[in-house]
């Protein structure tokens, strides 16, 4: 017999883009970042000695929370660092949302949302996008008459690139009865000239929680690092309740802290993601796929029907290029494609242009 709560005996679980060891892959499949960390976090690394592992680590990570909170003019107390911005969704609904609750996420969105709230065993509300992305007027209506506890909203969007502003957002959350959790893990390659700063939100509404990550935007996928932003009064409890005692490790709190402070090494590597990001897509609109317009570091294509998404998938597997399909309502005739550096990105022009008009 199971020992499972029946719950999670009926669930699926996650599962994680494909994670190949080789490096000869060129892996635009999970949107990790094309260039390196900063040396200071290597630096901070060396600096380490595993002597020091004998002891348990800052149990509040002071150092991090500071530097983060001076990054963005906010308290320490305004922020909570986290095992991976994955932690802070697991927090907020374990802190804000109980197992009759139920929490609304749009679709498509982060497959991991659904996989979480089945955890929580609360009921998931999806709510379609429109036809071109953007939000259903009624949106905050819907949360409303479903008495959601919690809404989720990426932006800017994954997987379709969409960037929703901060004046939409406010709305949104002066309307919303709720916790509105807006996870803003692809928010550092936003193009500055959309002014786009949410950060004021948390001082207007008491209801909003921003999550950032050191995944996409430092490089640092394997470290596992990202925090929210929020209001004293939603931090506070995850920090000091419903956190796991020294949920980050010493070697993460300092590395990740290194990270920050050197935000500008950083910020050089988003300059040149954007202006490959407009490069890769006029290549793929010249050889006849569409894009959507893109704020972050990936572009959601149609794939035209010959040879279809999934086939040009499989073909640049073969070739050793890895790009997302995913197996989903209104998405299996596009592949969702990371931006590489401007040689992968080349490499994967002329992949695609082979498959789609092979040599006669
Ligand atoms: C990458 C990502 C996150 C957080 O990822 P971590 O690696 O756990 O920090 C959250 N939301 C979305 C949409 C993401 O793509």
């Amino acid at each position: 017999m199971s020992f499972q709560r029946p719950h999670i005996e009926a669930m699926q679980g996650y599962v994680p883009g494909e994670q190949p060891q080789s490096a000869a892959v060129i892996k635009l499949n999970t949107n990790e970042n094309p260039y390196p960390p900063s040396s200071l976090v290597q630096d901070a690394l060396n600096s380490i000695s595993v002597a020091s592992l004998r002891r348990y680590p800052p149990p509040t990570a002071k150092e991090f929370r500071e530097i983060a909170a001076s990054l963005h003019q906010v308290a320490p107390e305004n922020i909570v660092p986290t095992n991976g911005g994955d932690e802070l969704l697991r927090l907020v609904m374990t802190t804000y949302v109980g197992s009759d609750d139920t929490i609304a996420v749009t679709k498509p969105s982060y497959s991991l949302y659904p996989v979480l709230a089945e955890v929580q065993n609360s009921t998931l509300l999806e709510i379609d996008l429109n036809n071109d992305w953007s939000m259903p007027a009624d949106f905050a209506e819907q949360l409303n008459a479903a008495n959601a506890k919690l809404a989720i909203v990426v932006n800017p969007h994954a997987p379709t690139g969409a960037l929703l502003t901060a004046e939409y957002l406010s709305t949104l959350a002066a309307a919303f009865k709720g916790v509105l959790l807006i996870d803003e893990a692809y928010v550092d390659f936003v193009d500055p000239d959309q002014h786009y700063d949410s950060v004021p939100l948390i001082k207007l509404h008491d209801n909003v929680i921003l999550l950032r990550t050191l995944s996409k935007g430092y490089s640092l996928a394997g470290l596992r690092f990202g925090y929210g932003i929020g209001p004293e009064s939603l931090i506070s409890p995850m920090m000091f309740k419903t956190r796991d005692s020294y949920n980050t490790d010493l070697i993460a709190q300092t590395l990740a802290t290194a990270a920050l402070k050197s935000v500008d090494y950083a910020a050089a590597g988003w300059a040149k993601v954007r202006t490959s990001r407009h490069r890769l897509q006029q290549d793929l609109n010249r050889l006849g796929i569409l894009t959507y317009p893109s704020q972050t570091n990936f572009l959601l294509c149609d794939i035209p029907a010959a040879p279809g998404a999934l086939a040009l998938y499989n073909a640049l597997k073969q070739q050793n290029i890895l790009v997302r399909y995913f197996d989903q309502d209104r998405l299996r005739q596009r592949l969702r494609i990371s931006i590489g550096t401007e040689e992968e990105n080349t490499v994967l022009v002329d992949a695609i242009a082979r498959v789609l008009a092979p040599p006669q």
